[in-house]
């Protein structure tokens, strides 16, 4: 039976205080941390494998190793711009132990020299918000953030700052960006932020959950935490289930538990006994499974062998009466309001592919529209300036494993499971460098 370590206290009355935190193992990796230096600090998470949450999955103890060593000026974002559809597993974080990824935000600060944190949270997470500045207010106040931490020589910095509620700002070049003040629109990379980040200073930006384990593998060491989960995917992994199961929510469990167990052990199964036809495994950026395909394990190498992604670990359920058609079009639909309207392919191929998939849902035209909606895709693939334009692309090709679906639809006239076909709010058309994603 794996017992949580991520959100162990999650439950218990007044969770997000400091007082509970402290009363239930809280701050105790501080001070230790403090004690090391830096390097072992960073071959201790090197050690730990624990690999990025936010989706990428790159190993952080190699993040923090590529930070400059020289004496510069140095900072650290954490990263709670949280915006993906179906994922919500860092606002339960954050709403229910803030503490834990603040103790994480400073060890992490302390092993690559950051002195000023930032805490960039989406502006819609008003609770997010108010967790967020009262924990840090109660850390300055006993003395685990501000001059001389615990009485050492190491001093850290933490301030929140609000989003305008644009998912690209989760990007994390374009988080920095609206840091700054400027819209949030993605740099190019490589030079990486922890070259050249905030202020052109070295910036290290790291998602709450993969902060949340830090203290943890202070605490329990590496050994303990690359024991759980698989060879190549460690520790624990909060996945949030939401869509067509009975139980709807946010479940930690150890890397590598199999899809299937997640949803009809854990989540309950699907209710009125129907079929999953179809799951999105780690958000609407990741390639969507069949119903086939619920053995896979959930961790970066098993979806990536069955070519999709573990992403964020928000797990989307779809029964037997889902139309993929509808699914594919609101995708696009959430992916070509959200574009910040930089890169042409992104900005307009977006755009066409909301059009294209609101003919075929609604039986217009014959399967031309399909093949356009194919060259559309392939054209866009590889094209876009960040990755958001391929995220739509990995999406919608995912959903072509139901190409019969998409050609019944233009045959028939109709839907062919006999839904109504409901069209949406328009999207606003975007001119380039029009978007509005400055900070708040
Ligand atoms: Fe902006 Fe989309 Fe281009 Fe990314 S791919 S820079 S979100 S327009």
């Amino acid at each position: 039976m794996f017992e949580p370590v991520l959100l162990k206290r999650a439950s218990l009355p007044r969770s997000e205080t400091i007082e509970v935190y402290m009363a239930n193992g809280g701050y105790q990796a501080l001070p230790k941390a403090l004690e090391m230096k830096p390097a072992e600090l960073i071959d201790l998470v090197k050690r730990s494998k624990l690999r990025g949450r936010g989706g990428a999955g790159f190993p952080t103890g190699l993040k923090w190793g590529f930070m400059t060593p020289e004496n510069v000026t140095k900072y650290l974002c954490v990263n709670t711009d949280e915006g993906e559809p179906g994922t919500f597993k860092d606002r339960e974080l954050v709403e229910k132990d803030p503490h834990q990824i603040i103790e994480g935000a400073i060890i992490a600060a302390y092993a690559v020299g950051a002195q000023r944190a930032f805490v960039y949270i989406r502006g819609e997470f008003f609770l997010g918000v108010k967790r967020w500045i009262k924990a840090i207010a109660d850390a300055y106040a006993r003395g685990f953030l501000g001059k001389n931490i615990l009485g050492t020589s190491y001093s850290l910095d933490m301030s929140v700052h609000r989003g305008a509620g644009a998912y690209i700002c989760g990007e994390e070049t374009a988080m920095i960006e609206s840091l700054e003040g400027k819209r949030g629109e993605p740099r190019l990379k490589p030079p990486y932020p922890a070259q050249i980040g905030y202020l052109r200073q070295p910036t290290l930006v790291h998602n709450v959950e993969t902060l949340a384990n830090v203290p943890h593998i202070v605490n329990r060491g590496a050994e303990w935490y690359a024991s759980i989960g698989t060879e190549q995917s460690t520790g624990p992994k909060v996945f949030c289930v939401s869509g067509h199961v009975f139980r709807r929510g946010v479940y930690e469990l150890p890397m590598g538990t199999p899809l299937h167990e997640i949803i009809y052990t854990h989540a309950g199964g699907v209710p009125g006994g129907k079929k999953v036809k179809a799951v999105i495994p780690g958000g609407a950026s990741t390639p969507l499974l069949t119903g086939d395909e619920l053995d896979v394990t959930m961790d970066f190498e098993s979806l990536a062998a069955v070519g999709s992604a573990l992403g964020t670990g928000a797990i989307i359920v779809m029964d037997e009466d889902t139309c993929i058609v509808d699914v594919a079009r609101r995708t696009a639909r959430f992916f070509a309001h959200e574009s910040c309207g930089r890169c042409t392919p992104c900005r307009v191929g977006t755009q066409q592919a909301v059009r294209l998939l609101e003919r075929i849902e609604a039986g217009e035209g014959d399967s031309r529209l399909i093949d356009q909606l194919v060259d559309l895709v392939d054209g866009m693939a590889g094209k876009t300036f960040c990755p958001m334009g391929d995220a739509l692309v990995a999406a919608l090709r995912g959903t072509f494993k139901f190409m019969e679906e998409f050609h019944a639809h233009v045959a028939l006239k109709r839907c062919p499971l006999g839904l109504p076909y409901q069209e949406g709010a328009p999207i606003r058309e975007k001119a380039p460098g029009a978007s509005t994603h400055a900070a708040a």
